[in-house]
């Protein structure tokens, strides 16, 4: 079952890649995995993806130590700054910062790791309530003041787009970050690199890979629908 998930994924990755003249070494296809148990994760691990999207601590923390050494843990999720000491120098990129005040403490930690920690900087394209990130009008200002953080670098930007039947309700949004992207790199600020573009999701990564993806987050389209009663 997620052998032919995982395939039709893959063939879905290359088509938009084809179709947008990219090569496609240059999308890299996160499994989102939470919720599901790692019996799942070895499964698609053995498949040969290294790459894992989880969004909360406590789920890294049990996963981690029971799975492959080579596997890139991405934290997608909304952080609580007094949880950033559990997963500070674990995971291989931290795509969900949006405030200063969080960056902030994860240089803290990982000054007394001494490693430097790669982020993403969260944007809320929509300005949807539901959801963090910074507004576009605010992600500039705040990338500046980051990146003055020894120990942090920012990579990119990622986003959530708004739940649509119909991916293409999307494609502006896609459009404007990577334009978001082009601006802040323009910049030439210090330290900071718009090399990751963290944006699509299992409903929409297709057009989200046309408008210049360089990471897509699947879930349901690999580990099938999520129950969370369990
Ligand atoms: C759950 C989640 C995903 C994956 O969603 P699917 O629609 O199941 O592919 C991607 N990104 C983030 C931030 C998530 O929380």
């Amino acid at each position: 079952m997620l052998k032919e998930n995982l395939a039709q994924v893959e063939k879905n990755i290359e088509l938009a890649c084809k179709k947008a003249g990219r090569d496609r070494s240059e999308v890299t296809l996160i499994a989102v995995s939470k919720t599901k148990p790692v019996e799942m994760l070895q499964e698609i691990y053995n498949e040969g993806i290294r790459d894992f999207g989880e969004n909360k601590v406590q789920e890294l923390d049990q996963k981690m130590p029971v799975m492959p050494e080579d596997i890139k843990w991405h934290m997608i999720g909304h952080l609580q700054r007094n949880k950033v000491k559990y997963i500070a120098g674990k995971v291989a990129l931290i795509h969900s910062v949006d405030t200063y005040r969080l960056a902030e403490e994860i240089n803290i930690q990982a000054k007394k790791k001494n490693v430097i920690i790669p982020i993403l900087i969260e944007v809320n394209i929509a300005q949807e309530e539901s959801k963090f990130g910074t507004s576009k009008e605010d992600a500039i200002l705040l990338v500046e003041e980051i990146s003055k953080l020894e120990n942090v670098r920012i990579k990119g930007l990622m986003t959530i787009a708004p739940n649509v039947s119909d991916p293409e309700e999307n494609r502006l949004y896609f459009r404007g970050i990577k334009q978001l992207s082009v601006d802040i790199r323009n910049k030439n600020i210090d330290n900071v690199s718009m090399d990751i573009l963290s944006m699509g999701m299992t409903g929409d990564y297709m057009v989200a890979i046309e408008e210049g993806a360089t990471m897509v987050r699947v879930g349901t389209g690999i580990f099938g629908e999520r129950n969370y009663n369990k």
